[in-house]
């Protein structure tokens, strides 16, 4: 259609369609109902002229009678336009307050038809028409499908009207041409005035949207920041204590070592401190380096295809000792006696130790752990299951993201720097898996990985687990360093 809208303008448009329908009709509704009141107000002052000063002429000049009448008809139309618009929203808008203005702009329009006719039989002149329809095309929003279909009915009735009243043929064409252009005109101007109004719109809509946008990138600014301020003042306190642990031992040995008498005992004990710490500051540095490779897509995966369920047990039974010597009770059980699928052994033995490990560090002594391994829906679920302290529902999902502890006054001031379980799910979506925690506070936590059962088609070989040469001995002691006596 004539004078269409930017393209720019019509996607914004079709996304808030129902919003801008909504605002287009409020908006209209109002205006329509100050133009009903300027119409009501003008009429009322016509009726009174006619009745005072056409008084005599009514009776000579039937056009000023139907003037008259066409004042008074306005005006019932006005009072009957308004009480419907009451009743209609009384009832909750049984009727779409879209087609009660589409009715307001029709009664205005039919009057500035009748009046222009009138006028014209009076005076000769359409100046009445013209004035009227072009302020009643600035008056409200219509599409220009609406306003097409509007202008157009409306000034073939008045040419008809036209072909009536004028009788010298000249005089006609040229009216027919003036009341044409002039209804062209306001047919422009409703337009311009629509394509403005969606315009306005459209941008109040994106300044509103980009406004939101902000406040919610600045609020996780501000969350992350608060987060990072916590992250440098834990990672300082995980830093800072194995070396002053490391440092203590280191001096508690030349003292030992300088009393001249060999005390093997404390000297082992020390060195075991030593040992310790120096594992977790190990652990500790490793878990930034990977995150930061797997920040950076620098992390460098090895798939084979091997028996799952070997390499987790064999995992489970070095653990076992360590475990059981915390006093915990330990359990590895599989519905599966061999299941061979591509995966990444250091990843998984990574994977697998860490779960342990947190739930070593937050099951009390006495409390069991579970390793249970079953295939479901084409996966291989390794499930790692204590019954210790769990974990709140409000932190189910965050625990997965960097950085993030349970509140320490529940996981009773454990150590750690809250990077373990978001490596952990990065090296199970690695392997194309996910992983899935079910916890209720102080009854446990199972954590349950599912990896895909596939294997690798470029290399069919199977890897022995034993070929591996795992030094898992080592890899516990790195895994479980801060987890004390
Ligand atoms: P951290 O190095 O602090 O242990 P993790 O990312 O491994 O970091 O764990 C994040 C937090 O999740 C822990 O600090 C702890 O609050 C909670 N959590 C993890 N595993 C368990 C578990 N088995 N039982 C209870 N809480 C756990």
């Amino acid at each position: 259609m004539f004078l269409g809208l930017d393209k720019n303008i019509k996607i914004n448009m079709r996304k808030y369609k129902n919003e801008f329908e909504d605002f287009r009709t409020n908006t209209n509704i109002q205006r329509c109902e100050k133009l009903g009141i300027a119409l009501l107000i003008l009429n009322m002052i016509l009726i009174a002229i006619d009745l005072v000063v056409f008084k005599d002429m009514r009776a000579e000049t039937p056009s000023y009678l139907y003037l008259f009448y066409l004042h008074i008809i306005a005006f019932i139309l006005i009072i009957a336009w308004f009480t419907f618009l009451k009743l209609n929203r009384k009832f909750n808008n049984v009727i779409d307050e879209k087609l009660l203005y589409h009715i307001l702009i029709n009664i205005a329009l039919y009057w500035c038809v009748f009046i222009g006719l009138n006028d014209l039989y009076i005076n000769g002149q359409i100046t009445v028409f013209i004035i009227c329809i072009l302020a009643i095309s600035a008056c409200v929003y219509v599409t220009p499908v609406e306003a097409f279909i509007t202008y157009a009915i409306s000034i073939t009735i008045f040419i008809i009207g036209l072909v009536f009243v004028i009788k010298d043929e000249q005089i006609l064409y040229a009216h027919i041409v003036n009341s044409g252009v002039v209804t062209f005109i306001a047919y422009i101007a409703s337009n311009l005035s629509f394509k403005g109004f969606a315009r306005d719109f459209i941008n109040k809509k994106n300044i509103l949207e980009s406004k939101m946008e902000l406040e919610v990138t600045n609020q996780k600014l501000k969350e992350y920041e608060k987060l990072r301020t916590a992250f440098f003042a834990n990672i300082s306190h995980e830093l800072r204590t194995p070396i002053n642990v490391i440092y203590s031992a280191q001096q508690m040995m030349e003292f030992t070592l300088n009393q001249n008498e060999l005390k093997e005992d404390e000297i082992n004990k020390y060195l075991i401190m030593a040992k310790q710490n120096s594992h977790r500051l190990i652990r500790l540095i490793e878990n930034l380096i990977d995150i930061t490779k797997i920040d950076s897509e620098n992390f460098q995966v090895d798939f084979v295809n091997l028996d799952i369920i070997k390499l987790v047990e064999d995992i489970t039974i070095a653990v076992a000792r360590f475990v059981e010597d915390k006093g915990l009770t330990f359990t590895f059980d599989t519905c599966v006696e061999e299941k061979i699928i591509s995966c990444d052994p250091k990843l998984i033995e990574r994977i697998v130790l860490n779960l342990l490990s947190n739930s070593v560090k937050f099951t009390e002594d006495g409390r069991d752990i579970l390793v249970y391994i079953y295939l479901e829906d084409n996966k291989v679920c390794i499930s790692v299951k204590d019954n210790g302290i769990g974990i709140p529902d409000e932190m189910k999902e965050l625990i997965f993201d960097r950085f993030i502890q349970v509140d320490k006054s529940i996981s009773k001031r454990r150590e750690g720097s809250g990077i373990g379980l978001a490596l952990v799910k990065s090296l199970v979506e690695m392997h194309r898996g996910s992983i899935t925690l079910n916890s209720n506070l102080g009854e446990g936590s199972e954590f349950i990985i599912k990896l895909p059962d596939s294997m690798l088609v470029e290399n069919k070989k199977i890897e022995n687990i034993s070929n591996l040469e795992a030094d898992y001995l080592e890899r516990i002691n790195i895994e479980f360093s801060d987890i004390y006596d």
